[in-house]
């Protein structure tokens, strides 16, 4: 009998719907829930198992032993009918994560579906109400402290402000509009991180954040997101939700260690930490200084934007060397891998393949309007 089940299990597991991860869509499925009646990955089924078997009970789909009633369980619900039931309204601006997403990304959503019935019929989250307040741990601008801060987030006024004391006026006041947010767990060495960046005075600014309860970085990370959803929406009423949706919020596209030398051939190699953000490419002395260095607008192909394996001539090649060609300056940097730096010049040459849009041009124009000006300190300033 037990052979049986088996079997049946894994027709119903290549079945539509079932064949993909219940809760990150992916396609290793080896786990189910059987009271709820998914089929799950390795990942997502370690995190039903943590919330409790009140809420969700695990089985592996081979090494378990599964009896009668526990299969008629899964053959009546399957993914499909429980998304419709769970996912049932989520918000339009929530990020849904995907199987490589930060842990709190995936544990959230999972909690949030099971565990709050967030989603559910009568499911009210509160970050789409356009308003939150509450402290987060901040790391400081001069010192490596964190040190809790009050954030207030205003959708009505656009704007993202922080307090260092309450009472006061606050430190920062951000433009939600013009804000990123990215989670950064490996970099910021907490799981519950969050990396806001955004432009001051034409220069990039980074504020780095982490809360102990991952379900409250969670709902700043998406009561961001439904702010920017809505302002846009007022912004664009033609535009199609998808469309602005793809808007609210980026990963960076890559970060790591590089070796980098000043315009001179001359000049020797320094390591610094790089950040790919679309299509800027910035480099800071620490991964977590407030401020990048140097910030390079990458263009387009026709522009005079390239990308080459080798040291620029008459440079000497450290081994894994790779050459950044701006209409301003040639950038001579180096990898600490072959296969990193293959990895660079395939994201880079990605972007430099991309066609402008009109909010690159616009960054472009700022950053440039940087350089030119009196203040012309960071910006391409070759330190
Ligand atoms: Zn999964």
């Amino acid at each position: 009998m037990a052979d049986q089940n088996e079997k049946l299990l894994q027709e119903l597991v290549q079945q539509r719907g079932n064949n993909r991860c219940a809760d990150c869509e992916s396609e290793h499925v080896d786990w189910a829930s059987y009271n709820i009646g998914i089929f799950l990955c390795t990942r997502c089924a370690g995190l039903h198992r943590a919330m409790g078997a009140h809420i969700s009970k695990v089985k592996h789909l081979r090494l378990d032993k599964w009896e009668d009633s526990q299969l008629e369980r899964m053959k009546e619900v399957g993914n499909l009918r429980a998304k419709m039931k769970y996912e049932y309204r989520v918000p339009p601006c929530y990020r849904r994560p995907c199987e490589d997403d930060p842990q709190v990304l995936i544990e959230q959503w999972i909690r949030s579906k099971y565990e709050r019935l967030d989603f559910s019929q009568n499911g009210h989250p509160n970050y789409i109400s356009g308003h939150m307040e509450g402290f987060l741990m901040k790391r400081g601008k001069e010192d490596s402290r964190y040190q809790p801060r009050k954030f207030v987030l205003s959708e009505t006024d656009d704007t993202l402000k922080y307090h260092v004391k309450e009472s006061k006026d606050p430190k920062a006041v951000l433009r939600i509009s013009e804000l990123n947010i990215a989670f950064a767990p490996r970099k910021i060495g907490h799981q519950n991180s969050m990396q806001i960046t955004y432009m001051k005075e034409g220069s990039t600014r980074h504020i780095y954040v982490y809360h102990d309860d991952p379900e409250v970085i969670n709902n700043w990370y998406m009561a961001i997101r439904c702010a920017k959803l809505h302002r846009l929406q007022v912004a664009f009423p033609s535009a199609s939700e998808a469309e602005l949706v793809g808007l609210l919020t980026r990963d960076f596209t890559k970060e790591g260690w590089l070796l980098k030398t000043g315009p001179r051939p001359s000049d020797g190699y320094k390591r610094r930490w790089f950040t790919l953000d679309n299509r800027k490419l910035m480099y800071h002395d620490e991964p977590l200084d407030a401020y990048p260095k140097g910030e390079i607008f990458l263009g387009h192909n026709l522009d005079g934007y390239s990308v080459r394996v080798g040291a620029p001539t008459g440079a000497k090649d450290q081994g894994y060397s790779f050459t950044l060609f701006t209409p301003e300056r040639i950038y001579n940097l180096s990898a600490n891998s072959e296969r990193d730096r293959d990895d660079w010049i395939n994201v880079i040459q990605k972007v430099l393949e991309r066609p402008l849009t009109p909010q690159d041009s616009s960054m472009s124009a700022r950053l440039i309007r940087k350089r030119t000006g009196t203040n012309a300190i960071n910006i391409f300033a070759g330190r």
